[in-house]
């Protein structure tokens, strides 16, 4: 260990732009044990690991880290598996720079972040191959049974941990595959559909029921599904695209992100998606145009790439500091060829019968807002004119309004339309229904979806075990 002075921070292998651009495989290689071995020997072994404190799932990363030094994957690999539901997952997707390997002390002094992420990976997918990752085996029958609405990381998250501790577990969902936006939303050349359907099937084969194409709100009513289980987890992530104003924005060609991205995701499925086949999702041949900086744009940009677009433009009101997505994802876009029109932001769309040109006008950024983030204001006389037949709006999510989907209005929203829950219980104001995920915290992380559904398992036992206590004394 604490090679870190001899050994330089070294991540996978990325395969070339041109050829990454040619297909939805990740971009990024795995590790040689060797080469596993000698970054994760990098660690220094902290005694206040703050990579650890930052990783929203406290993982013990430099236990991990030694023993795959070690050359101890399996065990590497169990120790990995104690605080994560998906460490593989994690290991492609958290924004790494903004969580552990962003708070690594190694990265302060100078010396590049172990590659925390990487080795996350490789230990996990190892695991695999090699056939350690064992069947989920569920409790001792408790007779209870939960339901829990959305199969996104959250309610999968919770889902398996409910199993293991004995409970009959149904997964409703409304779309016709579970994994939420593992599945439909972020394409695979950061995460391909293999290794989210494997976490699935393993799921399934330990018992748990899903209910695939079944929409709470239209196949059952929250007070249906509250009479059927003992408890329920509401965990259905953020689905309402936040809208902008300005001429022309009705026009065709001007799309949702999420439904460019499903439509695109479920192609790499093999599915038929007419609304690919007749061009309207399809970004071949076309100058497109997206409208925002996070992670949805981001991965919209690289979609349009591999779909063989003309041109490929992202647009964006802030400069690159100020973005919300990753830096990372800005670096693999650039060199897949995506231009950044920084500092820029949408006036109008141009086009009746079809759109063809997006107007825009330059902006600056002013005084710091509330937030602490500097607003950015128009320039004037700054107007300018990209052309489009393709443009995507990608300006983030807020909360559907659930109480009116659910047909259940006593059911109690924060202002943003997110659930209110007791946060030392995790319920809602409804006895036995609880929250989890993104519907509470609004738009966030995959791995904070894997934590909220780690914490709301320990709410629901303790819930679930008073109910029975209850009842049996009743009896
Ligand atoms: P979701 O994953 O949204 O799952 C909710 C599930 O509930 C869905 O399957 C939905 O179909 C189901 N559902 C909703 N309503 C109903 C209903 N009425 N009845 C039945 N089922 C219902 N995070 C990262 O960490 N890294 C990334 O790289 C990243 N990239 C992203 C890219 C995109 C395009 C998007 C949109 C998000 C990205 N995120 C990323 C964020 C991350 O995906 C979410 O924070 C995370 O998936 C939230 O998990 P969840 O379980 O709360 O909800
Ligand atoms: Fe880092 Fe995410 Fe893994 Fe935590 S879960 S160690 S933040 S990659
Ligand atoms: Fe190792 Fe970096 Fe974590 Fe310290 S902060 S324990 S060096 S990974």
């Amino acid at each position: 260990m604490l090679k870190f002075v001899g050994t330089g921070q070294t991540y996978p292998d990325k395969r070339e732009p041109k050829l990454r651009a040619e297909d939805f495989q990740e971009i990024a290689d795995r590790y040689a044990p060797e080469k596993a071995a000698e970054q994760a020997a990098r660690c220094s072994q902290c005694g206040v690991p703050y990579c650890s404190t930052h990783c929203p799932l406290h993982n013990h990363i430099p236990d991990w880290l030694r023993l795959t030094a070690e050359g101890r994957v399996r065990e590497a690999y169990e120790m990995s598996n104690l605080t994560s539901t998906m460490p593989e997952i994690c290991g492609r997707i958290c924004p790494q720079d903004r969580l552990c390997e962003g708070n690594c002390v190694i990265e302060f002094s100078g010396h590049g972040a172990v590659t925390i992420g990487a080795v996350e990976k490789y230990i996990t997918d190892t695991a695999w191959e090699e056939g350690w990752v064992e069947p989920l085996v569920p409790g001792k029958s408790r007779g209870q049974s939960v339901g829990i609405i959305g199969a996104g990381p959250a309610g999968l998250t919770a889902g398996e941990y409910l199993r293991v501790a004995g409970y009959d577990v149904h997964i409703y969902d409304r779309h016709d595959r579970a994994g939420g936006l593992l599945t439909y939303g972020i394409p695979g050349f950061k995460l391909e559909k293999d290794v989210i359907m494997r976490r699935v099937q393993r799921l399934k084969d330990g018992g748990i029921q899903f209910h695939e194409n079944f929409e709470v709100g239209k196949d059952a009513t929250l007070e249906e599904l509250r009479t059927k289980h003992d408890a329920i987890l509401i965990a259905t992530g953020v689905y309402k695209a936040r809208e902008i104003k300005m001429p022309g924005v009705g026009a065709p060609g001007v799309e949702e992100a999420l439904d460019f991205l499903t439509a695109s995701n479920r192609k790499s499925f093999g599915d038929d998606v007419p609304d690919f086949d007749n061009g309207r999702y399809n970004a071949q041949g076309k100058d497109v145009v997206v409208i925002g900086g996070g992670d949805t744009a981001m991965d919209c940009v690289r979609t349009s790439v591999r779909q063989g677009a003309k041109s490929v433009k992202c647009l964006y009101r802030r400069d690159r500091a100020n973005m919300p997505g990753s830096q990372n994802e800005v670096k693999n876009a650039e060199e897949e060829g995506v231009e950044f029109v920084w500092l820029s932001a949408p006036k109008a769309v141009e086009g009746t019968d079809h759109v063809t040109a997006v107007k825009a006008t330059k902006m600056r950024l002013g005084a710091p807002d509330a937030s602490g983030r500097r607003a950015p204001e128009v320039q004037p006389d700054s107007e300018f004119t990209l052309e489009a037949d393709l443009v995507i709006k990608a300006l983030g999510f807020d909360a559907e309004e659930l109480p009116s989907l659910f047909d259940c209005p006593d059911l109690s929203v924060t202002r943003w339309g997110t659930l209110r829950v007791d946060h030392k219980s995790m319920m809602t104001n409804l006895d036995g229904v609880f929250a989890a995920g993104d519907i509470v915290r609004g738009a966030s992380l995959v791995v904070w979806g894997i934590r909220d559904g780690r914490d709301v398992t320990e709410h629901m036992h303790k819930y679930l075990r008073e109910k029975a206590r209850a009842e049996k004394q009743a009896a």
